[in-house]
Order: structure tokens, then C-alpha cells, then sequence
């Protein structure tokens, strides 16, 4: 699937139409990768995402990028893991796939992901590598507007999955 990047590396440096962040519940900021996204947009960022009312897990909601390389921020909050059987597979799915559905309504191009879940949240990161790879490859194969999907990963335990996955 040629419309599907790797890259290794900080996503708050990313040059595109709209970066995810692994938001929680509240969208008031947090540590990782949020933290991270608030720190170099800036604190208009912050002063956007409380107008936002919160995001429930599995949804998403859009800012623009503020001080960022990228126009926009689309914040989506990933499961806790709790063990896999309360429904986390199907929420991280919905994470990714309400993320990509809210770019599409506002015609943008290019999307870079994080690792969601991964992190804090400590879903396994092979599972959620493989949840993220196939809900990303099924909507691009419904849809022709989405350009450009990156996986923007942080760790090298992550890369090496996701370049085993995407077979590069
Ligand atoms: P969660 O709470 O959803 O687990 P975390 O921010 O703790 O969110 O971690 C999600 C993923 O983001 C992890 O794989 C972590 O390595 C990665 N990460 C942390 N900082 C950055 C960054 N600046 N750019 C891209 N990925 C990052």
C-alpha cells in the first residue's frame, strides 16, 4: 500500500494537512505525545481544546496546529488497556478510524499517527500495531481524498514491528 508511510521520529516536527495526538479523556494536555503536541503548538492549543468539552474514547475532535509545522491537530483518545477483553481492540480501532473520517470531512491530505495507546496506556504494541495498520489500509482502499498516511513512531521496538508488518 504506497499510501502508507513509517518514519521514525518526534510528530510535532511533521510537515502536514493534520498530525494525531493520543489525547485523554479531559483534552486538557497530558504527558507523551500530548504533551509534547501542547508544548510546541503552544497555548493556543490549549485554550482551543477546552472549548472542546472532552472527547470520549474511541472519538475524535479537530483544533488547527497553532505554532506547528501542521495545519491542524486532530486529538483521538485511545483504551487504557485493561487485559484486551472490555472492547480495547474495537476502541483503538475506532481511535484510528474516527481520525481519519474527520480528516476527510475537512478534505485533508495528509494525517501522521502516533503509537496510540502504546504508551501510558499499555496496550501491546504488536496488536495495536497490527489494529492500526489494518484500519488505516481498509479505509484508504474506500477512499481516494486521503492522500498520505504516516505512522510517525517514537521507539525502536515500534519500528521494527511496524517495518516487519508494512513488510518494507
Ligand atoms: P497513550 O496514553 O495513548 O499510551 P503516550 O503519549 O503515552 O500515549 O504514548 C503513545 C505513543 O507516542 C508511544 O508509542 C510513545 O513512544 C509515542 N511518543 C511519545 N512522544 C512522541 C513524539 N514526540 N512523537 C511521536 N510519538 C511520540
Amino acid at each position: 500500500m504506497d499510501r502508507i508511510q513509517l518514519l521514525q521520529g518526534d510528530i510535532t516536527e511533521m510537515h502536514v494537512d493534520a498530525i494525531v495526538n493520543a489525547a485523554n479523556r479531559s483534552l486538557l494536555g497530558g504527558g507523551g505525545v500530548d504533551g509534547a503536541i501542547h508544548r510546541a503548538a503552544g497555548s493556543k492549543l490549549l485554550e482551543a481544546c477546552k472549548k472542546l468539552d472532552g472527547c470520549e474514547t474511541g472519538e475524535a475532535k479537530i483544533t488547527l496546529g497553532y505554532r506547528l509545522p501542521a495545519r491542524y491537530v486532530i486529538h483521538t483518545v485511545g483504551p487504557v488497556w485493561h487485559g484486551g477483553q472490555i472492547g480495547e481492540p474495537e476502541q483503538l480501532a475506532s481511535a484510528y478510524y474516527n481520525s481519519l473520517k474527520l480528516a476527510k470531512e475537512h478534505q485533508l491530505a495528509t494525517i501522521a499517527f502516533p503509537n496510540i495507546s502504546t504508551g501510558v496506556y499499555a496496550f501491546p504494541k504488536r496488536q495495536a500495531a497490527e489494529i492500526a495498520i489494518k484500519t488505516v489500509a481498509d479505509f484508504l482502499k474506500n477512499d481516494t481524498s486521503i492522500e498520505e498516511v504516516t505512522f510517525c513512531v517514537y521507539d525502536d521496538e515500534n519500528y521494527e514491528i511496524y517495518e516487519q508488518l508494512l513488510e518494507l
